[in-house]
């Protein structure tokens, strides 16, 4: 399964996937009518959203991703991870923004690298590649072109995915953890580089 986090126009802007960003925003607008925070169901925990039923009880939050080493290869169709000074920062920046953002530990086997995209890849800012891979994949290009504030967009969104899970989509869970995130780190976190 993959996981596209945004795409770029031809002139290299990247654009969030549109109905994925329509439906975050009704999300976020809902939050701000709840005071900035998902309301409490009767159960004590606070609820999830979605835009079908609104705010509903939440049954459970788990991690899905699975245990277990990586795969171990360094190409697929379209990819193939890039060497860059910046990795080990990279893996480490993204781990903080796991723990901060989420206070789970680190998923078992996950790797976050700089990687070329091409092919079916071609024109997206990161890639989630779920198992066996195990991979987060940053666009290299797209990142020297577009900086910092975007590989943050692009971290979040893409650990927001591995938090809920491939089968999840950009549903309730996702817009939920997504949030949690964003709220708890704002900014790239000063490990960066
Ligand atoms: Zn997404």
């Amino acid at each position: 399964m993959i996981e596209y986090a945004m795409l770029k126009t031809p002139a290299g802007v990247p654009v969030v996937r549109s109905a994925a960003l329509e439906s975050f925003e009704k999300f976020q607008a809902a939050i701000e009518r709840a005071g900035g925070r998902a309301p409490r169901g009767a159960d004590g925990e606070r609820m999830l959203w979605n835009e079908q039923r609104g705010w509903f009880p939440r049954t459970e939050i788990e991690t899905r991703a699975m245990s277990g080493g990586s795969f171990g290869e360094t190409s697929g169709d379209g990819w193939r991870l890039a060497v860059t000074r910046d990795d080990r920062a990279l893996e480490a920046v993204a781990r903080e923004m796991w723990h901060i953002g989420l206070r789970l530990p680190w998923p078992s086997g996950w790797q976050v690298r700089f990687a070329d995209l091409w092919g079916r890849h071609d024109g997206y800012a990161a890639v989630t590649l779920y198992a066996p891979h195990r991979l987060i994949l940053i666009d290299r290009e797209n990142y020297l072109e577009r900086g910092d504030s975007d590989l943050e967009r692009s971290l979040h969104e893409e650990l927001a995915h591995l938090a809920v899970g491939w089968a999840v989509d950009h549903g309730p869970l996702f817009h939920t953890t997504l949030h949690e995130i964003r709220t708890r780190c704002p900014k790239l976190i000063p490990a960066w580089r």
